[in-house]
Protein backbone atom coordinates (compact mmCIF):
# COMPACT_ATOMS: atom_id res chain seq x y z
CA UNK A 1 0.00 0.00 0.00
CA UNK A 2 1.29 3.56 -0.92
CA UNK A 3 1.64 6.31 1.06
CA UNK A 4 -1.43 7.86 -0.76
CA UNK A 5 -3.80 5.48 -1.10
CA UNK A 6 -5.08 7.36 -4.40
CA UNK A 7 -1.47 6.47 -5.70
CA UNK A 8 -2.01 3.35 -6.69
CA UNK A 9 -5.24 4.49 -8.93
CA UNK A 10 -3.32 6.76 -10.72
CA UNK A 11 -1.62 4.81 -13.36
CA UNK A 12 -4.48 2.94 -14.37
CA UNK A 13 -6.49 6.03 -14.91
CA UNK A 14 -4.41 8.35 -15.51
CA UNK A 15 -1.10 9.34 -17.80
CA UNK A 16 0.86 12.61 -16.74
CA UNK A 17 1.26 15.15 -18.85
CA UNK A 18 3.88 16.86 -17.48
CA UNK A 19 2.23 19.46 -15.06
CA UNK A 20 0.31 18.38 -11.50
CA UNK A 21 -3.17 18.31 -12.34
CA UNK A 22 -3.24 18.27 -15.65
CA UNK A 23 -3.66 14.19 -17.01
CA UNK A 24 -4.59 11.97 -19.89
CA UNK A 25 -7.29 9.80 -19.23
CA UNK A 26 -7.58 5.75 -19.94
CA UNK A 27 -10.30 3.68 -21.98
CA UNK A 28 -11.23 2.36 -17.92
CA UNK A 29 -11.60 5.89 -16.46
CA UNK A 30 -13.19 7.18 -19.72
CA UNK A 31 -15.81 4.07 -19.73
CA UNK A 32 -17.06 5.46 -15.91
CA UNK A 33 -17.19 8.99 -17.05
CA UNK A 34 -19.32 8.18 -19.89
CA UNK A 35 -21.55 5.74 -17.64
CA UNK A 36 -21.84 8.53 -14.80
CA UNK A 37 -22.50 11.47 -17.14
CA UNK A 38 -25.84 8.69 -18.52
CA UNK A 39 -26.33 8.40 -15.23
CA UNK A 40 -26.49 12.04 -14.60
CA UNK A 41 -28.52 12.40 -17.25
CA UNK A 42 -31.32 10.03 -15.33
CA UNK A 43 -31.42 12.68 -13.04
CA UNK A 44 -32.25 15.50 -15.34
CA UNK A 45 -35.20 17.46 -15.72
CA UNK A 46 -36.65 16.62 -19.11
CA UNK A 47 -37.76 19.40 -20.73
CA UNK A 48 -33.64 21.14 -19.58
CA UNK A 49 -31.90 22.35 -22.26
CA UNK A 50 -28.36 21.03 -23.81
CA UNK A 51 -25.04 22.80 -23.61
CA UNK A 52 -21.96 22.21 -24.05
CA UNK A 53 -18.69 24.73 -23.57
CA UNK A 54 -15.04 24.46 -25.00
CA UNK A 55 -12.91 25.12 -22.27
CA UNK A 56 -12.45 28.74 -23.08
CA UNK A 57 -15.11 31.42 -22.58
CA UNK A 58 -15.12 35.48 -23.33
CA UNK A 59 -12.71 37.28 -20.77
CA UNK A 60 -15.09 40.41 -20.81
CA UNK A 61 -18.12 38.39 -19.83
CA UNK A 62 -16.21 37.09 -17.19
CA UNK A 63 -14.80 39.75 -15.92
CA UNK A 64 -18.10 41.25 -15.94
CA UNK A 65 -19.41 38.06 -14.23
CA UNK A 66 -17.58 39.76 -11.44
CA UNK A 67 -15.11 36.48 -11.09
CA UNK A 68 -11.36 38.80 -10.84
CA UNK A 69 -13.25 40.41 -7.55
CA UNK A 70 -13.26 36.64 -5.74
CA UNK A 71 -11.10 34.10 -7.37
CA UNK A 72 -8.58 35.96 -8.94
CA UNK A 73 -5.70 33.47 -8.04
CA UNK A 74 -7.66 31.08 -10.03
CA UNK A 75 -8.16 32.26 -13.38
CA UNK A 76 -6.31 31.49 -16.54
CA UNK A 77 -5.90 33.68 -19.04
CA UNK A 78 -5.15 32.75 -22.59
CA UNK A 79 -2.19 34.67 -24.12
CA UNK A 80 -0.62 34.85 -27.18
CA UNK A 81 2.31 37.01 -29.16
CA UNK A 82 1.27 39.76 -31.20
CA UNK A 83 2.44 42.18 -33.28
CA UNK A 84 4.47 42.14 -36.38
CA UNK A 85 5.96 38.95 -38.54
CA UNK A 86 9.07 40.31 -37.27
CA UNK A 87 8.56 40.97 -33.64
CA UNK A 88 6.72 37.58 -32.91
CA UNK A 89 9.45 35.23 -35.19
CA UNK A 90 11.94 37.47 -32.53
CA UNK A 91 9.93 36.44 -29.57
CA UNK A 92 9.47 32.99 -30.43
CA UNK A 93 13.49 32.43 -31.20
CA UNK A 94 14.53 33.71 -27.61
CA UNK A 95 13.46 30.27 -27.12
CA UNK A 96 16.41 28.91 -28.82
CA UNK A 97 18.88 31.08 -27.28
CA UNK A 98 17.97 30.10 -23.69
CA UNK A 99 16.02 33.82 -23.54
CA UNK A 100 12.16 34.02 -22.45
CA UNK A 101 10.06 34.45 -25.10
CA UNK A 102 7.34 34.28 -22.65
CA UNK A 103 8.06 37.90 -21.77
CA UNK A 104 6.00 39.23 -25.13
CA UNK A 105 3.27 37.50 -24.61
CA UNK A 106 0.12 39.53 -24.22
CA UNK A 107 -3.52 38.82 -23.13
CA UNK A 108 -6.44 37.30 -25.63
CA UNK A 109 -10.31 37.87 -25.71
CA UNK A 110 -10.58 34.42 -24.10
CA UNK A 111 -9.64 32.89 -20.55
CA UNK A 112 -9.90 29.27 -19.52
CA UNK A 113 -13.41 28.76 -18.00
CA UNK A 114 -13.27 28.16 -14.77
CA UNK A 115 -16.73 26.95 -14.13
CA UNK A 116 -19.29 25.72 -15.96
CA UNK A 117 -21.91 27.80 -15.78
CA UNK A 118 -20.41 31.53 -16.26
CA UNK A 119 -20.60 31.27 -20.18
CA UNK A 120 -24.54 30.59 -19.56
CA UNK A 121 -26.39 33.46 -18.07
CA UNK A 122 -25.11 35.97 -21.57
CA UNK A 123 -26.97 33.30 -24.00
CA UNK A 124 -29.63 33.03 -21.50
CA UNK A 125 -30.25 37.03 -20.98
CA UNK A 126 -29.49 37.40 -24.96
CA UNK A 127 -32.97 35.76 -25.72
CA UNK A 128 -34.90 38.79 -23.69
CA UNK A 129 -37.56 38.87 -21.26
CA UNK A 130 -37.17 35.86 -18.40
CA UNK A 131 -40.56 33.50 -19.74
CA UNK A 132 -43.09 32.17 -16.95
CA UNK A 133 -41.50 29.30 -16.18
CA UNK A 134 -37.84 30.81 -16.28
CA UNK A 135 -35.49 28.57 -17.84
CA UNK A 136 -33.45 25.13 -17.21
CA UNK A 137 -30.15 23.97 -18.65
CA UNK A 138 -28.56 21.03 -18.83
CA UNK A 139 -24.39 21.90 -19.54
CA UNK A 140 -21.38 21.04 -19.20
CA UNK A 141 -17.53 22.30 -19.81
CA UNK A 142 -13.47 21.29 -19.24
CA UNK A 143 -12.93 23.50 -16.37
CA UNK A 144 -9.46 25.32 -15.63
CA UNK A 145 -8.41 26.78 -12.06
CA UNK A 146 -5.04 27.23 -11.49
CA UNK A 147 -4.62 25.58 -8.04
CA UNK A 148 -1.86 22.29 -8.69
CA UNK A 149 -1.39 19.69 -6.61
CA UNK A 150 -0.77 16.19 -7.10
CA UNK A 151 -3.77 14.71 -5.34
CA UNK A 152 -5.95 13.25 -7.72
CA UNK A 153 -8.90 14.86 -6.18
CA UNK A 154 -7.64 18.58 -7.34
CA UNK A 155 -6.95 18.51 -10.76
CA UNK A 156 -6.07 22.11 -12.69
CA UNK A 157 -8.41 20.67 -15.83
CA UNK A 158 -11.33 18.94 -14.79
CA UNK A 159 -15.01 18.25 -16.41
CA UNK A 160 -17.81 20.36 -14.64
CA UNK A 161 -21.43 19.26 -15.42
CA UNK A 162 -24.11 21.27 -14.21
CA UNK A 163 -28.04 21.49 -14.36
CA UNK A 164 -28.36 25.37 -14.07
CA UNK A 165 -32.24 27.01 -13.34
CA UNK A 166 -32.92 30.38 -14.00
CA UNK A 167 -36.14 31.85 -12.42
CA UNK A 168 -37.97 33.55 -10.14
CA UNK A 169 -36.45 33.36 -6.28
CA UNK A 170 -39.46 30.48 -5.65
CA UNK A 171 -38.59 28.25 -8.12
CA UNK A 172 -34.77 28.79 -7.85
CA UNK A 173 -35.50 27.96 -4.14
CA UNK A 174 -37.42 24.88 -4.96
CA UNK A 175 -35.08 23.61 -7.78
CA UNK A 176 -32.32 23.94 -4.84
CA UNK A 177 -34.07 21.80 -2.41
CA UNK A 178 -35.44 19.28 -4.90
CA UNK A 179 -31.81 18.54 -5.91
CA UNK A 180 -29.92 19.01 -2.46
CA UNK A 181 -32.83 15.66 -1.43
CA UNK A 182 -31.78 13.46 -4.15
CA UNK A 183 -28.18 13.98 -3.26
CA UNK A 184 -28.45 11.33 -0.77
CA UNK A 185 -30.38 9.22 -3.56
CA UNK A 186 -27.78 9.29 -5.59
CA UNK A 187 -24.76 8.84 -2.99
CA UNK A 188 -26.66 5.51 -2.77
CA UNK A 189 -27.30 4.83 -6.00
CA UNK A 190 -23.68 4.77 -6.32
CA UNK A 191 -22.78 3.28 -3.01
CA UNK A 192 -20.55 5.73 -1.90
CA UNK A 193 -20.24 6.68 1.52
CA UNK A 194 -21.56 10.29 1.39
CA UNK A 195 -22.38 13.58 4.11
CA UNK A 196 -23.89 16.96 2.85
CA UNK A 197 -22.82 20.26 4.62
CA UNK A 198 -23.15 24.23 4.22
CA UNK A 199 -20.11 25.20 2.79
CA UNK A 200 -18.10 28.47 1.54
CA UNK A 201 -16.19 28.93 -2.27
CA UNK A 202 -12.53 29.40 -1.51
CA UNK A 203 -12.74 33.58 -1.46
CA UNK A 204 -9.69 35.30 -2.44
CA UNK A 205 -7.32 37.20 0.21
CA UNK A 206 -8.89 39.10 3.59
CA UNK A 207 -11.65 40.81 1.84
CA UNK A 208 -12.89 37.36 0.70
CA UNK A 209 -13.33 35.49 4.06
CA UNK A 210 -16.17 38.21 4.98
CA UNK A 211 -17.83 37.07 1.67
CA UNK A 212 -17.37 33.72 3.09
CA UNK A 213 -18.51 33.81 6.36
CA UNK A 214 -21.95 35.48 4.52
CA UNK A 215 -22.30 32.64 1.89
CA UNK A 216 -22.39 30.16 4.97
CA UNK A 217 -24.50 32.52 7.31
CA UNK A 218 -27.02 32.37 4.27
CA UNK A 219 -26.45 28.50 3.54
CA UNK A 220 -26.27 29.72 -0.34
CA UNK A 221 -23.58 26.92 -0.97
CA UNK A 222 -24.06 23.40 -0.09
CA UNK A 223 -21.83 19.95 -0.96
CA UNK A 224 -21.77 16.83 -1.48
CA UNK A 225 -18.83 15.24 0.55
CA UNK A 226 -17.18 11.81 -0.43
CA UNK A 227 -14.55 10.08 1.75
CA UNK A 228 -12.04 8.39 -0.73
CA UNK A 229 -10.95 5.98 1.97
CA UNK A 230 -12.02 5.29 5.37
CA UNK A 231 -10.92 7.98 7.91
CA UNK A 232 -9.85 10.43 4.46
CA UNK A 233 -10.67 13.94 4.99
CA UNK A 234 -13.71 14.08 2.39
CA UNK A 235 -13.80 15.66 -0.79
CA UNK A 236 -16.25 17.89 -2.67
CA UNK A 237 -17.91 16.17 -5.28
CA UNK A 238 -21.14 17.99 -6.33
CA UNK A 239 -22.49 21.66 -5.27
CA UNK A 240 -25.69 23.23 -4.45
CA UNK A 241 -25.37 26.82 -5.31
CA UNK A 242 -27.53 29.57 -4.97
CA UNK A 243 -26.42 32.83 -6.69
CA UNK A 244 -29.37 35.20 -5.59
CA UNK A 245 -29.66 38.16 -7.78
CA UNK A 246 -26.07 38.14 -8.65
CA UNK A 247 -25.82 37.15 -12.24
CA UNK A 248 -29.91 38.29 -13.06
CA UNK A 249 -28.32 41.72 -11.78
CA UNK A 250 -25.31 41.27 -13.98
CA UNK A 251 -27.43 40.53 -17.26
CA UNK A 252 -30.23 42.00 -16.52
CA UNK A 253 -32.39 38.73 -16.73
CA UNK A 254 -36.01 39.68 -15.34
CA UNK A 255 -39.23 38.79 -16.40
CA UNK A 256 -42.69 40.85 -17.50
CA UNK A 257 -43.20 42.74 -15.12
CA UNK A 258 -39.69 43.88 -14.32
CA UNK A 259 -38.46 41.21 -11.34
CA UNK A 260 -34.68 40.32 -11.50
CA UNK A 261 -34.36 36.61 -11.95
CA UNK A 262 -32.91 34.40 -9.44
CA UNK A 263 -30.60 31.79 -9.89
CA UNK A 264 -29.52 28.24 -8.53
CA UNK A 265 -26.43 25.77 -10.05
CA UNK A 266 -26.21 21.64 -9.20
CA UNK A 267 -22.71 21.29 -10.47
CA UNK A 268 -21.49 17.63 -10.46
CA UNK A 269 -17.44 17.44 -10.07
CA UNK A 270 -17.62 14.56 -12.91
CA UNK A 271 -13.92 14.08 -12.39
CA UNK A 272 -14.22 14.27 -8.81
CA UNK A 273 -16.84 11.39 -8.47
CA UNK A 274 -15.26 9.15 -11.05
CA UNK A 275 -12.28 9.05 -8.88
CA UNK A 276 -14.31 8.59 -5.88
CA UNK A 277 -16.27 5.33 -7.69
CA UNK A 278 -12.65 3.87 -7.98
CA UNK A 279 -11.32 4.89 -4.70
CA UNK A 280 -14.07 3.33 -2.96
CA UNK A 281 -15.12 0.26 -5.06
CA UNK A 282 -11.81 -0.74 -6.64
CA UNK A 283 -10.02 -0.33 -10.00
CA UNK A 284 -12.53 -3.24 -11.82
CA UNK A 285 -16.31 -2.09 -12.37
CA UNK A 286 -17.55 -6.19 -12.77
CA UNK A 287 -16.51 -6.37 -8.96
CA UNK A 288 -18.55 -3.21 -8.17
CA UNK A 289 -21.57 -3.26 -5.52
CA UNK A 290 -24.67 -4.20 -7.66
CA UNK A 291 -26.57 -1.18 -6.72
CA UNK A 292 -23.27 0.79 -8.36
CA UNK A 293 -23.07 -1.23 -11.65
CA UNK A 294 -27.21 -0.82 -11.99
CA UNK A 295 -27.08 2.62 -11.75
CA UNK A 296 -24.30 3.48 -14.11
CA UNK A 297 -24.68 -0.14 -16.55
CA UNK A 298 -21.27 -1.06 -16.12
P1 LIG B 1 -13.13 22.84 -3.43
O1 LIG B 1 -13.51 23.61 -2.21
O2 LIG B 1 -12.91 21.39 -3.17
O3 LIG B 1 -12.01 23.49 -4.19
P2 LIG B 1 -15.09 24.26 -4.93
O4 LIG B 1 -15.97 24.85 -3.89
O5 LIG B 1 -14.02 25.12 -5.48
O6 LIG B 1 -14.42 22.89 -4.38
P3 LIG B 1 -17.14 24.40 -6.97
O7 LIG B 1 -16.68 25.73 -7.36
O8 LIG B 1 -18.44 24.29 -6.25
O9 LIG B 1 -15.99 23.67 -6.10
O10 LIG B 1 -17.12 23.46 -8.25
C1 LIG B 1 -18.12 22.45 -8.49
C2 LIG B 1 -17.52 21.08 -8.40
O11 LIG B 1 -16.41 20.95 -9.30
C3 LIG B 1 -16.94 20.73 -7.04
O12 LIG B 1 -17.94 20.25 -6.16
C4 LIG B 1 -15.95 19.62 -7.41
O13 LIG B 1 -16.60 18.38 -7.48
C5 LIG B 1 -15.47 20.05 -8.77
N1 LIG B 1 -14.14 20.69 -8.66
C6 LIG B 1 -13.88 21.94 -8.20
N2 LIG B 1 -12.55 22.19 -8.23
C7 LIG B 1 -11.96 21.05 -8.71
C8 LIG B 1 -10.62 20.66 -8.97
N3 LIG B 1 -9.60 21.50 -8.75
N4 LIG B 1 -10.39 19.42 -9.46
C9 LIG B 1 -11.41 18.57 -9.70
N5 LIG B 1 -12.70 18.88 -9.47
C10 LIG B 1 -12.98 20.10 -8.99
ZN1 LIG C 1 -22.49 26.96 -11.68
MG1 LIG D 1 -12.00 25.11 -5.25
Amino acid sequence: MNADPLADLKPELFRPMGADGVYARTALYTRVVEALENFITSLREPESEFLRFPPVMSRGQLEKSGYLGSFPNLLGCVCALHGSEASIRESADRLLTGGDWTASLGPTELVLTPAACYPLYPIAAARGVLPAGGWLFDIEADCFRREPSVHLDRLQSFRMREFVRIGLPEEIVEFRERYLAKAPLIAADLALPHSIEVANDPFFGRVGQVKAVSQRQQALKFELLIPYHPGARPTACMSFNYHREHFGTVWNIRDGGGVLAHTSCVAFGIDRLAVALFAVHGLDPARWPATTRRALGV
